[in-house]
């Protein structure tokens, strides 16, 4: 029996997920993910196999880091299976169509292309177990981090490997916390927040009151950078609290004036995922199936702005404040966010929330880096904007798990892990990580 876990992306950096697992004579990918700022995935051509040559890919959950390739796959050969849980596999079109657009594909070829997809894709079921060829099977476990995520757990008689994927946190609103996987011989485990610890998430509907009651105390508009997926559906969800729980009004009352806030979701992506999200009230926890079935739809209120056409955000550019604005990307790679930046970061009025990772070499990572410093400013279409509005860092809001996360969510395991493989973290995330594994006595792999 011959085993081999070759990492092509995510390896020592977060972004451009891609793992091949060799076993049985198959070969099975894990994750096929596109890579953000400045990290640089590894050109196909240059892959240790040939695209039309795997035989499975699982998808741990449906960000473009994880799943921004496969068009590119699919062009290439790739005409295996494409096994996943049924959201993502609900998902996997509207983030591809996103990410398409960065490929030079006409309307019918991305049509072709999103049919081919979903003749490929499978949904499966959490929790249960599945037989592939040859001996192999497979489960796929919560992991808390969007809808629809999970961990991959291969076997076969003799050998066993989880997939972490990205693992969320505990008590993310809308999702249930992460499943503890089985025993494995391989643990293949991210580590993007390794060497640090989140604020206290219970808190965090408070910090958003807080935050927000100053913020729009002058009359700003505040700017969140956040994917589509996840942040924009959570940020919903806690402003629905914040605006209909009635402890939360009490405490938060220039929140709850008579005439609401305006917030607007300036995505046309994040509209259709939302739509999504509200559908699956099956995969939600159980804190917003009870308020859904008490009539509150738990991502949704009265004064949530939905702008989809382009005319409307050129409307919103030039609206005055006080206004929220969440807009992708979620590292003002690109996406309508820039367009209120270009606009707003100069303002001293205005604030800037960061809700989410902040890769290196990203403009977001440039932002909250030169907002500290005398005259710092953003690029943005070859423009320098001076930082002149408030940035602001919210790590409770992150959908990944944090150090402490990560290290009980391995001590959960009923034994060890036979090795744990460190990926998907820049070295000094995965270092500290290693070094606190390995004093509790498990064997790490950088
Ligand atoms: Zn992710």
């Amino acid at each position: 029996m011959s085993i081999e876990i070759i990492h092509i992306g995510a390896e020592n950096e977060v972004t451009g997920s891609c793992h091949l697992l060799r076993i049985n004579d198959l070969n099975i990918m894990a994750d096929c993910g596109i890579s953000q700022g400045g990290d640089r995935g590894l050109p196909m051509h240059e892959w240790p196999v040939e695209p039309k040559e795997i035989d499975y890919l699982f998808l741990t959950h449906a960000h473009a880091d994880h799943i921004g390739r496969i068009p590119d796959l699919i062009q290439r050969g790739f005409a295996g299976e494409i096994i996943t849980t049924h959201p993502t596999k609900a998902l996997i079109s509207p983030m591809l169509e996103d990410a398409m657009g960065f490929f030079d594909l006409t309307r019918s070829e991305k049509e072709r292309l999103a049919e081919t997809i979903d003749d490929l894709s499978w949904g499966f079921e959490y929790h249960e177990r599945f037989d592939l060829k040859k001996g192999v099977s497979f489960q796929l476990g919560m992991a808390g981090h969007i809808i629809g995520s999970c961990f991959v757990r291969i076997e076969t008689g003799e050998f066993s490997v989880v997939f972490s994927g990205d693992l969320g946190p505990k008590n993310t609103p809308i999702l249930p916390d992460p499943d503890i996987p089985a025993p494995c011989d391989m643990l293949i485990l991210e580590s993007t927040y390794g060497d640090r610890c989140h604020e206290d998430r219970t808190e965090r509907v408070q910090r958003l009151g807080h935050i927000l009651t100053q913020a729009l105390s002058d009359d700003g508009k505040v700017f969140i950078p956040a994917f589509a997926i996840g942040r924009t559906q959570e940020l919903i969800y806690e402003m629905d609290r914040l605006f209909s729980d009635p402890e939360l009004r009490r405490n938060f009352p220039d929140l709850n004036p008579k005439k609401k806030i305006p917030v607007f979701v300036d995505s046309p992506l994040g509209l259709e995922v939302t739509e999504i999200y509200a559908k699956l009230s099956a995969y939600w926890d159980k804190e917003a199936r009870d308020l859904h079935e008490r009539g509150d739809h738990p991502i949704d209120f009265d004064h949530l702005y939905a702008v989809k056409d382009h005319k409307d955000h050129l409307k919103l550019l030039d609206m005055p404040g006080p206004a929220v604005i969440i807009a992708g990307s979620g590292m003002c790679t690109g996406g309508r966010i820039l367009g209120h930046l270009k606009k707003g970061l100069d303002d001293p009025k205005n604030d800037v929330f960061f809700v989410g990772y902040q890769a290196r070499g990203t403009r977001g990572g440039d932002i909250r880096r030169y907002a500290k410093k005398p005259g710092g400013y953003a690029v943005i279409d070859g423009g320098r904007i001076p930082i002149r509005a408030k940035v602001y860092s919210l790590t409770g809001y992150s959908a990944h798990a944090d150090q402490k996360d990560l290290v009980e969510w391995v001590a959960a395991m009923a034994e060890k892990p036979g090795k744990i493989k460190l990926v998907h973290g820049e070295p000094p995330a995965k270092g500290a990580l290693a070094s606190l594994l390995k004093q509790r006595g498990y064997d790490v792999l950088l």
